[in-house]
């Protein structure tokens, strides 16, 4: 398989239509067989319940070569699981996730020549997606769905290296209490979209959102969990029923006991300990963990021990050892790594 001709370190994240893409739809109360097509554009009718009523949820996922060449995706089992339960949540019926992992590896499969190499930095991303297509007027679900999956080549996350971020407390919130932010739907971005904007306006990266319920409590970002880490090197991530369960946070918590034999607590962070950190970051499929260096609480600056030019050590080691996982340089726990070619 010869691969495209892509300068892969100088992509961004930005959109590139590629080959093939996956698509299934349900009608009469089933999932047809899904098929890979050539044809990128979705024909709707106006009153589409994704249109209307935003019926519409999504996953993200990345596909890379290994060090010894084989291409692979990172536990897409637990991306086809966290569908299923935002299906559920949003009336919708569940793509089984072993569809969902032979979906993938399809796509995958059809755009091997657009996977780029190792050591580029880059990646395949793909974005399985699934939303209401039948017209709806009347507040319901639909009662037809289309599940697709497209992939689009995407730059290194840290080009240039890595320079820690500045994040804001934000005054809007995020998710209710017993709301959808524990769902991977679109409406909890486009109510997001705002106060993004108004963060970057003010020169901040991300906002930090805190729990609608008290404001008292540290939840996640617009699109990633957080990780701490105190001065005697305990990994701390925030506990809440409406934070997004990032698979990458996961995996890092399980990297931070079993492999580098860390403390880690689950549990409520609050706001006023958040001066007590050694070290804090992201972490998302994109960056694995974005280091940020200084949370700012209304003019208040909390800077972070590990300051602004690089990675904590403990994040960095966190990061190394994931991304070591990832990319075949450290043997993976069982089950992580999705071999397609
Ligand atoms: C997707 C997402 C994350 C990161 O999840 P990963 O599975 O690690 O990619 C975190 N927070 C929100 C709100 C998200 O939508």
């Amino acid at each position: 398989m010869e691969k495209k001709k892509i300068d892969w370190s100088n992509l961004g994240f930005a959109y590139m239509q590629t080959d093939k893409r996956y698509v299934s739809n349900f009608r009469d109360g089933a999932w047809d067989q899904g098929t890979l097509t050539e044809d990128a554009a979705v024909v709707l009718n106006e009153c589409a319940g994704v249109l209307q009523y935003a019926q519409t949820i999504f996953e993200g996922l990345k596909a890379y070569t290994t060090e010894d060449g084989r291409i692979v995706t990172f536990r897409p089992d637990l991306n086809g699981e966290r569908m299923e339960a935002s299906a559920l949540r949003l009336e919708m019926p569940v793509f089984p996730k072993e569809r969902f992992v032979d979906a993938v590896t399809q796509v995958v499969e059809a755009n091997a020549a657009y996977v780029p190499p190792y050591g580029s930095g880059a990646t395949l991303y793909l974005r399985p997606f699934m939303f209401g297509s039948n017209p709806v007027i009347g507040v319901k679900p639909a009662d037809e769905y289309q599940f697709r999956i497209f992939c689009t080549p995407v730059g290194p996350y840290f080009k240039g290296g890595v320079k820690p971020l500045t994040i804001c407390v934000s005054d809007f919130d995020r998710a209710a209490p017993h709301g959808t932010g524990h769902i991977k739907a679109g409406l909890n971005y486009a109510m997001s979209l705002h106060a993004i904007v108004s963060a970057h306006k003010e020169g901040y990266d991300e906002n930090m959102y805190l729990d609608p319920g008290t404001r008292t409590k540290v939840e996640e970002t617009g699109g990633a969990n957080f990780l701490f880490v105190t001065k005697d090197e305990k990994v701390v991530t925030p506990k809440s029923d409406s934070i997004l369960p990032s698979i990458t946070r996961r995996s890092l918590v399980y990297v931070a006991k079993e492999y580098l034999g860390l403390e880690v607590e689950e549990r409520e962070v609050l706001l006023e300990e958040l001066k007590d950190f050694a070290e804090c970051g992201l972490c998302g499929t994109a960056a694995v963990i974005s280091p940020v260096g200084k949370i700012v609480d209304h003019g208040e600056e909390i800077c972070l021990s590990s300051g602004m030019n690089a990675m904590g050590p403990v994040t960095q080691k966190l990061y190394d050892t994931l991304t070591g996982i990832q990319m075949g340089r450290i043997e993976a726990p069982k089950g992580w790594i999705h071999v397609i070619a």
